[in-house]
């Protein structure tokens, strides 16, 4: 079975290729058959361990059209005709109230996904052009939407309503919450790797990628997490404030900067860009604070507090903690990160192994023997979590 999936970010698009042919879902991630990432112009095309990059000059949908048929034209195919794919995973965003689970897209999905746009401006219309764009190249292929708010659906109304006024959940203001698709994930991998069963572990899974949030986990359920009713909550990211006091946005639309302003200042430049005055990559910062610039610092010290501050949070949720797991771009490898988030539960008992947190760890426990609490490094996986997922549900449909 062929799956391709296609997972639209905010400014790219990334697709994987998976064979499963011989009918088993494999324990973990099989290398892609083909992988390719879109990012404005740029394509970049993995096959069989080779790199083929290119630049395409075409509108959105004509980009990802070519995209998609490097998988069967040119010398790079992987596939003699588009015909051989089974189905297609689309990472979408926000799936709102509507949808609690993964769903086979239809005229009315489409229409309910273009609906919540409002809810995810720069996201969901992104899935619908994927979505039309393989319905143009694939027809009548299975296409379906896994969505990231979905493994939060089953929040606590105390965790999930604002306390604003009470008429605000009939207008569907509540948080929602994100990255859904990779907790979910990690939160599977973490029983693996800790050879434990699901339903018996607390989890806060730190997502940290240029947006960052966490979930925390009983029971292999989301019970809480910081992304809210848009993906501007919780966490400093990169270039995300997260959570600032709501009267700061009052006092800046009473001086008479627009509501379109503020939103570029939260979404754009604020969080770790903001106040490094370099870019949102920890990277940099990393560099930056390397050479005793000050902001970078700064920065750096913010972005730790609040991520010291929020894990609190999902503690008190949980009422306890049996691992912690790092994950994404800055969780996966920002080793000063990961010390500096931990050491703040050193009086719990958590302690970090330092030389197994320097040593690039993938898929691997770095907490000491004697630690009371296990810390992961977990390797995000959102495309093969969407492939696995339309895998269950094609077998579940032919049941
Ligand atoms: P996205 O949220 O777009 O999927 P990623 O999960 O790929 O992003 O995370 C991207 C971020 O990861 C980068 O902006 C950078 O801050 C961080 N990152 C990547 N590699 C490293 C590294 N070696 N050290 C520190 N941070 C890194």
């Amino acid at each position: 079975m062929k799956i391709l999936v296609l997972n639209t970010g905010s400014s790219s698009y990334k697709s994987c290729l998976y064979d499963l042919s011989d009918g088993a879902l494999p324990a973990n991630a099989p290398v892609p058959l083909w992988q390719a990432q879109l990012e404005g112009t740029h394509l970049k095309i993995v096959v069989a361990g080779k790199t083929i990059e290119k630049e395409i000059n075409a509108a959105p949908s004509a980009s990802i059209k070519q995209m998609l048929e490097t998988i069967w034209s040119g010398e790079n195919r992987v596939l003699n005709s588009p015909s051989e794919i089974d189905m297609v995973g689309h990472r979408v965003v926000h799936g709102g109230s509507e949808y609690r689970k993964s769903t086979f897209i239809t005229a009315d999905v489409k229409s309910t996904i273009a609906r919540l746009a409002d809810l995810a401006p720069a996201h969901n219309p992104a899935s619908l052009r994927g979505i039309e764009v393989v319905e143009s190249l694939l027809k009548n292929v299975p296409q379906m939407a896994v969505f990231d708010t979905a493994f939060h659906s089953d929040i606590p109304d105390a965790a999930a309503i604002y306390p604003g006024p009470y008429e605000w959940i009939d207008q569907g203001i509540r948080r929602y919450g994100f990255h859904g698709i990779n907790h979910e994930y990690c939160a599977g991998r973490a029983a693996q790797i800790l050879q434990k069963d699901l339903s018996s572990l607390r989890l806060i899974s730190c997502h940290l990628g240029n947006g960052c949030s966490l979930a925390a986990i009983k029971n292999g359920r989301s019970v809480d997490t910081t992304m809210g009713f848009t993906p501007l909550e919780g966490l400093m990211m990169g270039t995300r404030s997260g959570s600032i006091d709501p009267g700061i946005i009052l006092y800046l639309l009473h001086q008479g900067v627009a509501a379109t302003e503020i939103d570029h200042i939260l979404n754009q430049q604020s969080g770790l860009k903001g106040i490094s005055g370099g870019s949102g990559d920890m990277r940099e910062i990393t560099a930056s604070i390397a050479k005793g610039e000050k902001r970078a610092q700064l920065a750096f010290d913010i972005y730790a507090h609040r991520l010291r501050s929020y894990i609190g949070a999902m503690l008190a949720s949980l009422r306890g903690l049996d691992a912690l797991i790092f994950t994404a771009g800055v969780g996966e490898n920002s080793a000063p990160l990961r010390a500096a988030v931990c050491e703040g539960f050193a009086f719990l008992g958590m302690k970090i192994d330092t030389t197994k947190n320097e040593n690039k760890p993938v898929d691997a426990d770095i907490a000491t023997p004697d630690s009371r609490i296990r810390i992961l490094v977990i390797q995000a996986q959102e495309d093969w979590a969407i492939a696995r997922e339309c895998f269950s549900l094609q077998l579940r449909a032919k049941r």
